[in-house]
């Protein structure tokens, strides 16, 4: 890496596997380990830990990282934890005081673990919680992941669907593109956009904030106007509307739902429940072996039928509302995750050590969990 970060002393990187069920990602890859090194930091790792990503101990080794047979063996000797999820009560038990955890921190979810970094003396820097500003861009790890969710949304709706994609022109017949509508072009529905016209399909998409309409276009999409518009936040995030523009909103894309083999629906608003955009009667008025990917669901979902966390076929219509899709395309997942943790870690290693400044803007919002006493 070209950045420097000065001679650095004896700073550890920790890397641990993930316990989570269904967790792919690790936390670095071997090629993160490499410039890790290269600016002196040193990186242990536990045996194991990438395989479900697809990369193995010989290939960190090989990197520079020490590999460590026991969780036990990371911890005590980390001053900076790299995880994708939040740590065990038990590994938390084992970090040092003063030292850093770097992962998804979900402020209600893992509230023990957050009070429990905090009692030991440990802050934890949540990607969650990361501001959108552009020189925490590096670090955005949310955007990361629904970028890899977006793309992945359109394969698994093209895998499920009765139809293919592009237009073909045979001897047995003309095959019409499928149309493909996403609601929400925010980072998951603009690369949903790409990959869908990539495949072929025809591409459409709303959104409620008006400042999106030229990104939808630059993709080869038509926006839909839905004469529902809402001021965006200074963070980009859309707001929460009331229950009379959701049913305005409802009603102006009813039919381009109804005329639409593919719905992706991506919409959000930080800190609240998935706007409901599709109603159950919506559904219903879809034809026959449609499909719904319904990105919002850790959220609760913004299409009345989902069943977050499955597919289930209603009338004929599937709908996806999976979790955490970026495990399942594991390798580019960690590769761009461990760039993100690669970013926070060149922001709080200075002048050679560890050193947490929590009245750094970044810090000030992204570290959810702080040793008690330290500022709030
Ligand atoms: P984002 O904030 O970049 O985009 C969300 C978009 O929805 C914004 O453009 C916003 O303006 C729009 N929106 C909000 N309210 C709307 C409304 N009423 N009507 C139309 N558009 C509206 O978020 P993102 O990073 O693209 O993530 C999108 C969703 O995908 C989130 O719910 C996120 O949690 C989810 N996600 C899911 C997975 C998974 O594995 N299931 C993985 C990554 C992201």
């Amino acid at each position: 890496m070209s950045e420097d970060l000065g001679t650095v002393n004896s700073v550890t990187i920790g890397v641990l596997r993930e316990r989570t069920p269904g967790e792919t990602r690790v936390a670095l890859v071997p090629q993160t380990v490499q410039d890790l090194r290269a600016q002196g930091l040193d990186v242990v790792m536990e045996s194991g830990c990438g395989a479900g990503a697809y990369f193995d101990d010989a290939a960190y080794a090989l990197a520079g990282a020490r590999i460590a047979s026991s969780p036990r063996d990371v911890l005590t000797s980390t001053d900076i934890l790299a995880k994708v999820r939040a740590p065990l009560p038990d590994e938390i038990g084992m970090l040092r005081s003063g030292s850093l955890v770097i992962a998804f921190l979900d402020p209600v979810r893992d509230d023990d673990a957050l009070r429990g970094l905090s009692e030991a003396g440990i802050a934890g820097f949540s990607f969650n919680a990361v501001p959108r500003i552009t020189k925490a861009q590096a670090m955005d790890a949310m955007s990361s992941m629904s970028t890899i969710a977006g793309y992945k949304s359109v394969i698994v709706a093209a895998a499920s669907l009765g139809r293919i994609f592009p237009m073909l022109m045979t001897a047995a017949g003309t095959i019409a593109p499928a149309r493909v509508l996403v609601i929400g072009a925010g980072v998951a529905g603009l690369q949903a956009l790409a990959t869908a016209r990539r495949l072929g399909a025809v591409t459409a998409a709303c959104d409620a904030r008006p400042a999106v309409r030229e990104q939808i276009q630059s993709v080869g999409a038509v926006f839909i106007d839905m004469s529902v518009t809402m001021e965006e936040t200074a963070g980009g995030y859309a707001q929460l509307l009331d229950e009379e523009m959701y049913r305005l909103e409802r009603d102006a894309i009813r039919d381009h739902v109804a005329n639409s083999d593919v719905v992706i629906s991506t919409a959000q608003v930080p800190g609240a429940r998935a706007p409901l955009l599709i109603d159950a009667a919506m559904v219903q008025a879809m034809r026959h072996g449609s499909v719904i990917v319904d990105l919002a669901s850790e959220s609760g979902g913004n299409c009345e039928l989902s069943v977050p966390g499955e597919t289930v076929v209603q009338g004929g219509i599937i709908i996806h509302a999976p979790f955490n899709i970026p495990a399942s395309v594991p390798t580019h997942s960690s590769q761009m995750y461990a760039r993100n943790v690669w970013a926070v870690i060149k922001h709080v290693v200075r002048d050679g050590s560890l050193q947490l400044d929590f009245d750094d803007d970044i810090l000030k919002a992204a570290c959810i969990a702080r040793p008690a006493g330290a500022p709030a």
